[in-house]
């Protein structure tokens, strides 16, 4: 775990948008150390380059949008999650749109790609965030915080305003064998009421029962969940993917109530603040966060091995 990883070759899917519901193309391409995950327009005149980075975050509602001088790359978070879930740091996504493709709605097809391309260590260490003291952000009664730990660990609890769901929560540490198996099949969703405001908006043009999980009056409408507490496993993979905006794997507990995109973001904004705050400063001062390289360590299981 200690070095950096790209994959080993190009790999391409396409599919349409959950939110523009446009078809898209989508190649992931080999890049090399400390290019962090970049997207490339192809689609628009001299192919323009978004990176996956705090400051490029434009839109937080229902998904996340990154923009640089006027580019924009919409639904970000499942590839970002997959890619996090996975330990991949470089990477460059050629997208003949403007959004990820949705695929079933969850990250596991893009960990089927990342598997297919094959997951490649790079000679340079890898560098963690490592959360010394508690960062918090709340928004009434939601909030998200992390605190140090040894490790990512994820605890997320949602009430959801429905009879049937009710009130989930779950506890991971966060391991790839974890990741591939527990979080990334979680599929998004929403709410049936919720459809008519949401194409008002814009939004979840793409939106079908193959890509998201539609929620009832009666309960979920397109067959069988992956598990019983599907809807909270998806907003862990969510957050993992907001937090792959940081550019680097954060170590620490996530402690989130009620939280999503919004508050995923304002976290990830503070990290990066207090990290900015802190390099402007004189390294006695007392730190939150600390760029921590970890040593090489021998090579751990190869990922191919991986089971689902
Ligand atoms: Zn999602």
């Amino acid at each position: 775990m200690g070095h950096q990883r790209t994959i080993q070759k190009p790999v391409s899917c396409q599919g349409i948008g959950l939110h523009s519901g446009v078809p898209v193309r989508m190649t992931l391409k080999p890049a090399l150390a400390n290019t962090g995950i970049v997207f490339q327009r192809r689609d628009l005149p001299e192919s323009p380059i978004v990176g996956a980075r705090p400051e490029n975050i434009q839109a937080v509602h229902h998904a996340i949008t990154l923009e640089k001088k006027g580019v924009t790359v919409r639904t970000v978070e499942h590839l970002l999650s997959a890619l996090a879930g996975l330990g991949v740091d470089n990477l460059l996504v050629e997208l003949e749109g403007g959004e990820v493709p949705a695929m079933d709605g969850s990250a596991r097809p893009f960990v089927e790609l990342l598997l297919q391309a094959g997951v490649r260590r790079l000679f340079q260490p890898k560098t963690y965030l490592k959360v010394k003291r508690r960062i918090l952000v709340q928004e009434g009664k939601r909030s998200v915080q992390v605190v140090p730990s040894e490790g990512l660990k994820v605890f997320y609890t949602m009430s959801f305003d429905h009879p049937l769901l009710g009130e989930q929560s779950v506890a991971f540490n966060i391991s790839r064998e974890i990741y591939a198996r527990e979080i990334a099949p979680s599929r998004t969703f929403g709410f049936l009421k919720d459809v008519p405001y949401l194409r008002e908006m814009g939004l979840a043009l793409g939106g079908s029962m193959e890509n998201a999980i539609l929620v009832g009056e009666e309960g979920v409408l397109n067959g069988g969940l992956r598990y019983p507490d599907e809807l909270v496993r998806h907003k862990v993979l969510d957050l993992l993917g907001d937090l792959c905006l940081l550019g680097k794997p954060l170590v620490g507990t996530v402690i989130a109530h009620g939280a999503g995109h919004s508050l995923h973001a304002q976290l990830v904004k503070e990290i990066q603040r207090q990290l900015d705050l802190e390099e402007a400063q004189e390294a006695s001062l007392p730190t939150v966060i600390e760029k921590w390289v970890k040593p090489l360590l021998p090579i751990s299981e190869p990922l191919e091995t991986l089971a689902f």
